[in-house]
């Protein structure tokens, strides 16, 4: 029997992944992710293509919001199926998609006073994409995986989770079908196809996490391509960049306030300011995650200790804490939060949002941006249209909660923080498939990224490579 596998998301396009796969007599999704972009927006308010109740399964590779975050709306409209993940992932989503909830409640009061203010009655009423309500129903069908052990989804079809090294708990998806084995007696040989779905793919040699696993055999893969075109810059260690930042902060006497991401990326800092201290590079200084959300994910990071890495489990071993030491704290009331102004010295400031658009960031960088002993420091790409963006492309005043405020702090960047596989890396786990694959389809990438990606991997390997268009679909024969 032929697999057909249909695109619902991150066709041409960074966000909302959600595949489609017909095998073996099962209806399947891999990922259900919310689009992201503002073009893309009002796709997530689309009926969705095929009806959440036909599904059988939902695979999901890790917890990131667009990868995750259109499950709440699905099982409103019907989906019961149950939802397969790692045992760290499904914790992280539980955070995740409860923060969600309430940002989209949050959204639909904004929406609904807006249209109030100017006198605009909508055709329809506002609602949320979804509730908490909503996201509470999700839990109960999440069943948890172990990585590299086979499970069996029917009689033909079976799914191996495997480490993918991007976030905490994230993993590529090997499926298996068998053809012929429920025909008694057999018709044909039974015959055995590998469906490969990359998920996220991260990069090598990162902290805490695992390395991404290098797949032998599959006859059809679906990979992710964000850094399809491009490299991560060369430069030092994010250590060696750390401690030299902080340093020079640290002697002009002012804070160091980080905007960072919730999940990984706070984790990974403190892991490095962690090192850093314990190696006496940088003085003991008093460092504050102050975000409840990233707190509750570091909490899940302590009891999932065996999902992570040899150096980090050295850590461990030598009785060193990888997040939590004397001088950290980890900061939930907003009481706490404020407190954090009235500190004499230099201190770490861990906040979110990443790209300073919401979030107790906006309060730590009214309290430092005018200070020029303080240093802004930032660890990730800022996109264009952002607070953050305008603060790193060296803007003399920047608004933030309605006022204009003068950019007197050093604002430097560092980087090699990113979560995700470059070109090169990219290219080192296709190369690491040992048997000719029958077709690439690349996914999670701007359309440039995704060609340029197909172009190499045509170059070097000789495989038929689509980057396929929303909704489109193949048959896998
Ligand atoms: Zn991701």
């Amino acid at each position: 029997m032929s697999m057909k596998i249909q695109f619902l998301g991150a066709a041409r396009q960074v966000t909302g992944s959600c595949h489609f796969l017909q095998a073996g007599g099962l209806r399947i999704l891999v990922d259900c992710g919310l689009f992201q972009e503002r073009s893309h927006r009002s796709r997530n308010w689309d009926p969705f293509p095929i009806d959440p109740a036909s599904i059988d399964y939902l695979l999901l590779t890790h917890a990131h919001l667009d990868h995750c975050g259109r499950i709440p709306k699905l099982v409103r409209e019907g989906l019961r199926c149950p939802i397969l993940t790692t045992s760290p992932s499904q914790a992280l989503v539980e955070i995740i998609l409860e923060d969600a909830g309430e940002i989209q409640e949050e959204d639909a009061r904004y929406k609904r006073k807006r249209h109030r203010k100017e006198g605009r009655t909508p055709p329809r009423p506002v609602e949320p994409l979804y509730t908490s309500k909503d996201v509470k129903a999700v839990l109960p069908l999440i069943r948890a995986v172990a990585y590299g052990e086979p499970v069996a989804l029917n009689e033909e079809v079976s799914v191996i989770y495997r480490e993918a090294g991007h976030i905490l708990g994230s993993a590529m998806l090997e499926v298996r079908v068998i053809d012929n084995v429920a025909s008694d007696p057999p018709v044909g040989r039974p015959r055995e196809r590998t469906v490969v779905f990359s998920g996220d793919i991260g990069q090598w040699d990162q902290p805490i996490i695992h390395d991404p696993t290098l797949i032998e055999k599959a006859d059809y893969v679906v990979m992710e391509s964000t850094y399809g075109n491009r490299n991560h810059p060369d430069n030092a260690g994010v250590p060696e960049q750390l401690e030299k930042v902080i340093n020079a902060a640290v002697e002009a006497g002012g804070n160091i306030v980080i905007p960072t991401f919730a999940v990984e990326r706070a984790q990974d800092l403190l892991y490095h300011l962690g090192q850093l201290t314990r190696e006496k590079r940088i003085p003991p200084l008093l460092i504050f995650l102050d975000s409840p959300m990233a707190v509750d994910v570091t909490e899940v990071f302590r009891e999932h200790g065996s999902s992570m890495d040899e150096d980090a489990q050295a850590v461990i071993d030598s009785g060193g804490k990888l997040f939590k030491w004397p001088g950290v704290q980890l900061v939930r009331p907003t009481s706490e939060s404020k407190a954090i102004n009235r500190i004499k010295g230099s201190c770490i400031i861990l906040a979110g949002s990443g790209m300073c658009t919401a979030g107790r960031i906006k309060h730590h960088l009214i309290n430092n941006i005018s200070r020029p002993q303080s240093t802004i420091l930032f660890v990730g790409y800022q996109p264009p249209g952002t607070l953050g963006h305008e603060i790193v492309k060296g803007s003399k005043s920047v608004r933030i909660h309605g006022k204009s405020r003068q950019v007197r702090a050093r604002i430097e960047q560092i980087s090699g923080c990113s979560a995700h596989a470059d070109q090169d890396d990219l290219l080192r786990w296709i190369a690491g498939f040992k048997s000719p694959i029958r077709r690439v389809f690349l996914v999670h990438g701007e359309e440039k990224a995704a060609l340029e990606l197909s172009q190499r991997i045509g170059d070097n390997h000789g495989y038929p490579v689509e980057v396929p268009e929303y909704q489109s679909s193949w048959t896998l024969d």
